[in-house]
């Protein structure tokens, strides 16, 4: 392979072995529970070895499997390897668990997907696992919150909710001088906007059901180590039993390869959409971190490569049945929870309930749009409608 591709060659590119397509373009289905060993000789050389890229037991996973962790990896330079699980929530279970042990605390941000709260303040905290939840605009301030048991941080940026954006490389210096693990949910920008590990992060997360897939129909999701993390996030894995069904790999592995182009046409056409709404006079603000208009702006610009297609905007007052006929009035998007996919979707959302460290402070009702491939003449003239029900 050529040095350094760049990443809009690394995904069409990235995981394709000679030795697992075997001629065809794309990695194929290989379905296995049992592999059949030669002999008794081979069936025991077989077992404690590193099962990494080699057959040996289905739930170690086949060459479909290997080439989209593989191609995440590529996609993240200076990364070790990749992890896939059933679904995103799946990989954050697995990365926290990698990290913590009864008595730890963990740091995560106060914006973060609220499944992620959940499991904080649910699972972990049944097992004796404490956490702090932190201001996402805190920045190097997070030293002041690192104690002696801190031993993760998990960041989110921009916040899915409400889109602040986090000063990932202050948090992870502050974190690295005193030696606490560092985890990104990134599934907003994807390692193409913001190559994570390359930002000093340990452990880059992905909800691949979101833009990897790409399609709306699977679950899916990853976690990348920086060199010397995976092992420790590979046993703990297996450990939990953890593997993706191959047809669920492959979907993945066939989604990735338009990620690129996909995510050019979600940002050109999410920032249309977001000016258009920010000279709306319902419109009390856009929380679009590509927006000048954004608290985050500058952190965006320096940081990031470009926008995806996820952004919110803040109603100027309006209860909650004027959001709901803005809302129910739109024919183009759908209402529903995910986003990623190539469809319009519009839902409420409410993140005080959300909440603890940090109050939002917001003017009216938010509504969250993931902007899909639709022609956002479309998509603007259908907002157009729900704002007038909205009135
Ligand atoms: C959807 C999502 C997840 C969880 O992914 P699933 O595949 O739905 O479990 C995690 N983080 C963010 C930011 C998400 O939007």
């Amino acid at each position: 392979m050529s040095d350094d591709p760049k990443p809009d060659t690394a995904v069409v590119a990235a995981g394709r072995r000679p030795e697992w397509t075997a001629g065809v373009v794309n990695t194929p289905v290989w379905r296995a529970s049992t592999i059949l060993y030669d002999d008794v000789a081979h069936l025991r050389a077989a077992a404690g070895k590193d099962t990494h890229h080699r057959l040996f037991y289905g739930r170690r996973g086949t060459p479909t499997q290997w080439s989209l962790a593989d191609a995440l990896t590529e996609l993240e330079p200076g990364a070790e390897a990749t992890f896939l699980y059933p679904s995103g929530v799946a990989a954050i279970a697995a990365v926290l668990l990698t990290l913590l042990s009864p008595g730890d605390e963990l740091l995560l941000v106060d914006s973060a997907y609220d499944p992620t709260r959940a499991m904080a303040t649910g699972l972990l905290k049944r097992m004796g696992i404490t956490t702090r939840f932190y201001d996402p605009t805190i920045g190097a301030g997070i030293a002041d919150l690192i104690g002696d048991r801190t031993r993760a941080v998990f960041m989110e940026s921009p916040g899915s909710l409400t889109f602040e954006v986090q000063d990932v490389p202050a948090i992870v210096a502050a974190a690295k001088a005193r030696g606490v693990a560092t985890i990104l949910d990134n599934t907003w920008a994807t390692p193409l906007l913001f190559p994570a590990i390359a930002h000093g992060v340990d452990y880059a997360m992905l909800a691949c059901t979101k833009y990897v897939v790409g399609h709306s129909d699977v679950m899916l999701g990853s976690v990348t180590a920086a060199p010397g993390r995976f092992a420790k996030l590979r046993d703990t894995s297996f450990a939990l039993g953890q593997v993706v069904g191959p047809d669920d790999a492959w979907l993945g592995s066939r989604g990735l390869r338009t990620m690129a182009v996909r995510l050019k046409q979600h940002e050109a056409s999410a920032l249309e959409i977001a000016r258009w709404l920010e000279g709306r006079a319902e419109v009390a603000q856009v929380l679009h971190p590509a927006l000048p208009s954004h608290p985050g702006h500058a952190l965006w610009q320096r940081d990031f490569r470009g926008s995806s297609g996820l952004f919110a905007f803040v109603l100027d007052g309006g209860d909650e049945a004027a959001r709901a006929a803005l809302i129910d009035t739109l024919h183009h998007f759908g209402i529903g929870y995910s986003w990623g996919g190539f469809e319009s979707l519009a839902i409420p959302v409410d993140p005080a309930r959300y909440r603890t460290a940090t109050t939002p402070d917001f003017a009216g009702p938010l509504v969250r749009l993931q902007i899909g491939l639709e022609d956002p003449a479309d998509l603007i003239a259908d907002l157009e409608r729900g704002l007038d029900a909205f009135r």
